[in-house]
Parts: C-alpha cells; structure tokens; sequence
C-alpha cells in the first residue's frame, strides 16, 4: 500500500493514528482496538467492516 495514503489515514471513530499491519493487511487503531481490513489495497474505514483486537493481539 503506498505510504503517503497510509499517511493521511486516521481511525474514522477516534481520528487517531492507525498502524500498518502489512502481513495480514490490516490498519490498526489501538485506542478503539479495531482492526480495519484492507482490500486490493483499499482500505476499508469502516467500523461495520472492523475487526474486533482480541485480548491476546499483540498491537
Ligand atoms: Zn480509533
């Protein structure tokens, strides 16, 4: 994904920072503990399509 879009991406809930998972091509924001996935490398931001961050996820 490129970086300068990676740059202007904050977490749609909290506008915080997200970071970049690129082995399971996920955008992670650990304030709202949400995993938002990324498809063909598009981000989807939205918190319908976020994954839940369980207990034992290393963010
Ligand atoms: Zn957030």
């Amino acid at each position: 994904m490129d970086s300068k879009l990676l740059d202007i991406l904050v977490c749609p809930i909290c506008k915080g920072p997200l970071v970049y998972h690129k082995a399971v091509q996920e955008l992670i924001c650990k304030a709202d503990r949400l995993a938002f996935p990324i498809r063909d490398d598009i981000p989807v931001m939205l918190e319908s399509e976020a994954r839940t961050l369980g207990e034992d996820e290393v963010v």
